[in-house]
């Protein structure tokens, strides 16, 4: 047996619910969201039903059960905690042809109430018809990732121009190009960007416009955050669900780049030092000639575009060229590394500030206003450093850090080959040599490294101990031996 789904318009319509509980609350939320008249038949009812009643949002039929209660309304639910009581409801709301929910109860219930995805006007409804109401909740969280959440705005829009959008394409088959234009669009795009005035300007262009204006393609920056899939952003997610093209960098993961859409273009522009160099200009040119060619371009980037991304140039340049632009930002290096090596980055008396800098290039740290580096209640994390470590630990020894300030340097940070390498600023380059430290790793400089020793919850923690103690140690054991 197949369930018929039906979507019920119940604006003004009175309806039941039986049973004063959080089931039977949460039941005529719904209703009342729909516009139904509710009355609500218990002896009791929870404090918020109560409140609801007080209010005038609802009717309150007080006492027990009685079969009159049914009188006149266009649907029943059955939320007792009794079943003998649900099942007398399902069988008078039979005899009178009105249909029936009962609460956990498939077989007697005449209509289901399914799992929803909300983006009113949009939504979708989701049934077992019964049978695991927990796999269709699963079905439900699946869509709710993948729905755009300015969906619901596009087709009260599309519900706007509906009549002129059917005059405009009588044809069926340029009707369903132009619905293709208006969901993949820049209408969608300028609606996820709170801009309802230029997507519905967008519409109308469209609407007037004669011949073929759907060429323009697009250009969204997203940040692929540091390497974990499950740090991906919905937005970035969705992004790459829908690419045609993915410009990425070296840095994003391989994981990230399985959940794009199946057929999109993939191409890895990352630039490396040494072997093959990818020029910024070039990664321009193919972002410009792919959008121009009418596609759907995502430049996918480690971390966040914005945090040493080269992302301001990036949009700099597509806007200068008429390219509209998204920017999906993601978990910088700094925050995911920290976190996954057990370090909060700010922390009680420890450390009020976080400074991100660099190593690397023309705006290297040694570029940097010194007493940003002497504050010891400042947290520093250092990008791109690991080439850099002794000038920088002779660079923060200079401005009066304390040698033995805690440092971790986290290695392929949120990945499953991670490690944390913690010690003490004097040792930090022989540290990283001991342990063969290799890009992309994260410097942390600051008290709170030293947490990574305790907290460090992920992959490896090579926690060394600080070559001032360590050597009267050894010299102990010598002596011993
Ligand atoms: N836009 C990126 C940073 C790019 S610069 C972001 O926001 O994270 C590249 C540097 O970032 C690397 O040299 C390294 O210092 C750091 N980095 C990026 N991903 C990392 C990771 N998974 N683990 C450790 N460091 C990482």
């Amino acid at each position: 047996m197949k369930l018929y789904p039906l979507f019920a318009d119940l604006k003004g319509l009175p309806v039941l619910v039986v049973g004063g509980g959080i089931v039977a609350r949460r039941k005529a939320a719904a209703l009342r969201e729909a516009g139904a008249l509710v009355r609500v038949g218990a002896p009791e009812l929870d404090a918020e039903l109560a409140s609801w009643v007080e209010a005038g949002a609802v009717t309150w039929l007080p006492g027990e059960y009685v079969p009159h209660w049914l009188d006149g309304v266009w649907l029943v639910i059955a939320a007792t905690a009794e079943r003998a009581l649900n099942a007398r409801i399902a069988a008078d709301a039979a005899a009178r042809r009105i249909f029936a929910n009962v609460m956990d109860d498939a077989a007697l219930s005449r209509f289901h109430v399914p799992a929803v995805v909300d983006r009113a006007p949009l939504t979708v409804a989701i049934s077992t018809a019964g049978a695991a109401p927990a796999l269709a909740s699963r079905v439900r969280e699946t869509l709710e990732r993948a729905l755009d959440h300015a969906l619901g705005e596009l087709v009260a829009l599309a519900q706007r121009y509906r009549a002129r959008i059917v005059r405009r394409y009588a044809d069926l088959a340029e009707r369903r190009g132009f619905y293709a234009w208006l969901h993949d669009g820049p209408v969608l795009s300028l609606l996820r960007r709170s801009r309802p005035a230029e997507a519905e300007q967008a519409l109308l262009e469209e609407l007037s416009a004669h011949g073929d204006t759907r060429k323009q393609g697009s250009v969204i920056l997203v940040g692929a955050g540091p390497g974990h899939p499950g740090l991906l952003t919905l937005s970035a997610l969705r992004a790459l669900g829908q690419a045609d093209v993915i410009l990425h960098d070296q840095l994003v993961s391989a994981d990230i780049l399985a959940m794009a859409r199946r057929d999109a273009e993939c191409i890895d522009v990352g630039k490396r030092c040494g072997g093959r160099h990818v020029q910024q200009e070039h990664i321009h040119r193919l972002m410009l000639v792919h959008a121009r060619a009418g596609r759907r371009v995502v430049r996918l980037k480690g971390g966040d575009p914005f945090v040493f991304g080269r992302g301001g140039e990036e949009l700099a340049f597509l806007r200068g060229h008429g390219i509209d632009c998204e920017i999906v930002p993601g978990i910088t290096a700094a925050v995911a590394c920290a976190a996954f090596a057990g370090i909060p980055l700010t922390h009680r008396e420890q450390a009020q500030s976080v400074c991100l800098v660099t190593a690397h290039g023309k705006d290297a740290a040694y570029t940097l206003d010194g007493s940003m580096f002497a504050n010891p209640r400042q947290t520093l994390a250092v990008y791109m450093g690991v080439e850099k470590l002794s000038m920088l630990a002779a660079q923060l020894l200079a401005h009066g850090r304390d040698a033995d300030t805690p440092v971790a340097l986290v290695e392929n940070g949120t990945r499953p080959q991670q490690r944390v390498v913690a010690g003490v600023l004097r040792d930090l380059p022989t540290l990283a040599e001991a342990h063969a430290v290799r890009t992309p790793a994260l410097l942390i400089v600051g008290e709170v490294a030293a947490c990574a020793r305790e907290h460090a919850w992920f992959g490896e923690l090579v926690a060394a101990l600080p070559t001032s103690l360590a050597a009267p140690i050894e010299h102990e054991c010598m002596e011993v031996a």
